[in-house]
């Protein structure tokens, strides 16, 4: 039984109450006797009066009234009741025949009329059916009240929906959305119906979100459902996300143009739908993807996104031939900051370093931080070592300015080792770590700069471990000896300092030199012990030399940026030197200038003390480090050596040759003693001469030998000096 079944049956069930007036006593038993036995419940009133009392106190479905009676007739008792039961039915019964009589009565509302003397059958029978009709009346009320309050109700729960609940006509106009939409997007409902679905689309989505809905195959039971972005009033481009579920509906299954009908705007809907607000889901995703994917800190992609690029870039390479390089990169000094600046600090200064370093980027160009203060960088496409040699350039030079820390003013450096595809590893493991192998070489020679990766440099942990056992019974055994090569005036011919250079006579690996085991001894703090020995030595050696005749000979030592960096160097260096009794003054330091950016403040008070005490300091490898010439006059430097490379170049006359007429006249200006490094020809030392450079080094003269050579070749030219 439907609701509505079940009020029609209790109406059928509920007993009519009649009101029967009449002032003529024998005539109203009768009516009501007659009522009565119909199965009617009825109240009799002996007069209008009577009636009007009645109508006041009890409610009634139908009142039968005699027109002419004293006092208040008929027509005050149809007054009284249409001012307290308008819902109830009259008949008039009345012996009044005149047509004005009856049509006044019928225009009050009397719904019949019955003339006396009645014919009880007929009285009967106009009473069930007006009953009946008024049962019907009644009944369509209420089912139109209960209508009203579904409707109501249906419209409270589709626009409390916490979705937009919407439908579209055949074209996708809007017939109807609820009032979610001003909620969600900012739009009223009435603005959007009869406008196209599309204009709230985003952009990005316009094409996907129109095709969905004409996909085939979407039913009731098998919805369509997508993601797209919604459009917010207003600014365009502030979007949201939101699934939408939407089906057709079926014109067989849904009565179009009923309920609704104000809100589908004469339109007949076609598709219904609800589209979810998931803009927080989205983003808690995208958040959750990112982070997977991202250095928080820095907002750069991680290493396994780093890898994840790599590999592609990889594969891409080896189908088209192409080279592509992996830089390692690791900041100078960073460690320092950390430390004295505090988390902080280091924390904002990774992400000056990182705004910097991208600057120098391309598009497609990966840039990634791999912890701490590492970075690693693909570049995809790359020419060659060309390429590689000057972005990195570029990115040593863009981290040089000071960094502005709150009030502190910092300097970090770059170490670069960059490993090219396919010549320095075919895989993505082998090219990080080749490129960290080649970084370690440029920490080793004292930082700020880049290094391609070479095979020589790759040793893997067992030999490792294999070279740090054999150092330590290196030193323990006294394989390390130091070779020296002359440093000679190129007017005189005449020696005037040996530079030691130390080399390692390995049981069975032979002689080895530097490059083969200066690095891991760096990384192990072995090089302190190989330091000392190498320092005392060259004292014991040079000092013997000295005193033997040679008291202007100077010795040229080479120092790590461990030792130069250390707390108490100029200390430990003096005492070395004073127990040999080495004078001071015929000693001569090598250090780079990376080595002295790396902390100008200390090491040029510990340069200071030094050259307080005689020794005198030089400048190595110059020109191929910082080259910041405002601090060459604040130094006490004694020597600057020309790099073998600027040597090198004179050959060729191009602009090697340049730098190295730059240097001369540079230091001839600041007053500085030059040393030119790697001479090995004529054409060089000719050259030079010409500059008036005349102190050089290199295999012109001969390399680095044992002691025991040069002191033969000493002996050997005092003698000739001596003969002349
Ligand atoms: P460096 O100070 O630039 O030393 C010059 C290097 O050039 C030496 O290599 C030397 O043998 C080489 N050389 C000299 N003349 C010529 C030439 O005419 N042509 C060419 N092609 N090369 C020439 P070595 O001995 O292999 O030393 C390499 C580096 O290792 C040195 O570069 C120096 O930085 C470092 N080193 C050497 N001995 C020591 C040491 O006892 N302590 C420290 N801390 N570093 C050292
Ligand atoms: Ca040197
Ligand atoms: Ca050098």
């Amino acid at each position: 039984m439907t609701p509505d079944d079940a009020i029609l049956s209790h109406r059928e069930t509920a007993i009519p109450h009649l009101l029967v007036a009449d002032d003529e006593p024998r005539l109203l038993e009768t009516l009501c006797a007659l009522l009565r036995a119909e199965g009617y419940r009825v109240t009799g009133a002996s007069g209008g009066r009577h009636a009007c009392e009645l109508v006041q106190s009890a409610s009634f479905d139908l009142a039968l009234l005699d027109l002419r009676m004293p006092e208040v007739d008929g027509f005050g008792v149809m007054a009284a009741l249409a001012d307290h039961q308008p819902d109830c039915g009259i008949i008039v019964v009345s012996g009044e025949s005149s047509f004005t009589a009856v049509s006044r009565a019928l225009r009050r509302g009397a719904l019949d009329y019955i003339r006396k003397p009645f014919d009880p059958e007929e009285l009967l029978a106009t009473v069930q059916s007006v009953v009946g009709k008024q049962n019907l009346l009644r009944d369509h009320e209420h089912i139109q009240m209960r209508l009203e309050k579904s409707e109501a109700l249906h419209r409270y729960i589709v626009n409390s929906s916490p979705d937009i609940v919407f439908m579209l006509d055949e074209d996708g106009h809007f017939c109807f959305v609820n009032s979610k939409v001003e909620a969600l997007l900012g739009y009223q409902p009435a603005e959007l119906t009869g406008q196209h679905f599309r204009n709230i689309l985003d952009d990005r989505d316009v094409a996907r979100g129109t095709y969905a809905l004409k996909g085939p195959n979407i039913t009731a039971d098998n919805p369509r459902t997508l993601e797209v972005r919604l459009k917010t009033r207003g600014s365009r481009r502030a979007t949201r996300h939101f699934e939408i579920t939407a089906f057709p509906i079926d014109p067989q299954t849904w009565p179009q143009g009923n309920g609704l009908a104000g809100d589908t705007n004469g339109r007949t809907a076609r598709y219904y739908g609800t589209a979810r607000d998931v803009t927080e889901r989205k983003e808690a995703e995208a958040f959750i993807n990112f982070q997977a994917y991202h250095d928080l800190l820095t907002r750069l992609p991680n290493r396994a996104l780093f890898k994840d690029r790599l590999e592609l870039a990889i594969t891409q390479a080896r189908r088209s031939q192409q080279q592509l390089a992996v830089m390692f990169l690791d900041l100078d000094r960073f460690k320092v900051i950390n430390d004295t600046l505090g988390h902080a600090m280091g924390d904002r200064l990774l992400q000056a370093v990182t705004q910097r370093l991208e600057k120098c980027l391309r598009k497609g160009d990966t840039l990634s931080r791999f912890g701490g203060d590492e970075f690693t960088l693909l570049l995809p496409s790359i020419g060659g070592h060309d390429d590689a040699r000057q972005i990195s350039r570029k990115l040593i030079n863009a981290l040089r300015a000071p960094f502005q820390l709150g009030e502190h003013e910092v300097f970090v450096g770059v170490s670069i080792g960059i490993a090219l595809f396919p010549e320095a590893g075919e895989s993505l493991d082998q090219l990080i770590q080749n490129a960290d192998i080649a970084m370690y070489h440029v920490k080793a020679r004292g930082k700020d700069g880049y290094r391609f990766f070479s095979p020589s440099m790759s040793i893997d942990s067992a030999q490792r471990l294999n070279l740090e056992r054999d150092l330590r019974l290196a030193l323990e055994r006294d394989e390390l000896k130091v070779y020296y090569q002359p440093q000679v005036c190129s007017t005189t011919d005449r020696i005037v300092g040996l530079e030691a250079l130390v080399r390692w006579q390995h049981p069975e690996r032979g002689l080895l030199y530097p490059r083969d085991f200066l690095p891991l001894a760096e990384e192990t703090r072995l090089i302190g012990l190989v330091s000392e020995r190498v320092l005392d030595q060259a004292c014991q050696d040079v000092g013997e030399w000295i005193r033997a005749g040679h008291p202007d000979l100077r010795l040229a030592v080479n120092l790590s940026p461990a030792q130069v960096e250390h707390p108490r160097f100029v200390e430990t260096l003096m005492q070395r030197v004073d127990a040999h009794r080495f004078p001071a003054r015929n000693l001569e330091i090598e250090i780079t200038e990376n080595v002295i950016m790396s902390d100008l403040e200390q090491i040029s008070q510990k340069l200071r003390e030094l050259a307080t005490l005689g020794v005198r300091i030089a400048i190595d490898d110059f020109g191929t480090g910082y080259s910041s010439l405002n601090y060459l006059h604040r130094l006490p430097i004694h020597t600057l050596k020309v790099d073998q490379s600027f040597v090198k170049a004179i050959r060729s006359n191009d602009d090697g040759a340049c730098i190295v007429n730059a240097i001369v006249a540079m230091a001839h200006g600041l007053k500085l003693d030059i040393v030119a490094e790697g001479v090995e020809t004529d054409e060089q030392l000719d050259y030079l001469r010409g500059l008036g450079c005349h102190q050089v080094q290199g295999f012109f003269y001969g390399p680095a030998r044992p002691a025991e050579e040069i002191a033969r070749e000493l002996c050997g030219r005092r003698e000739k000096a001596a003969s002349f």
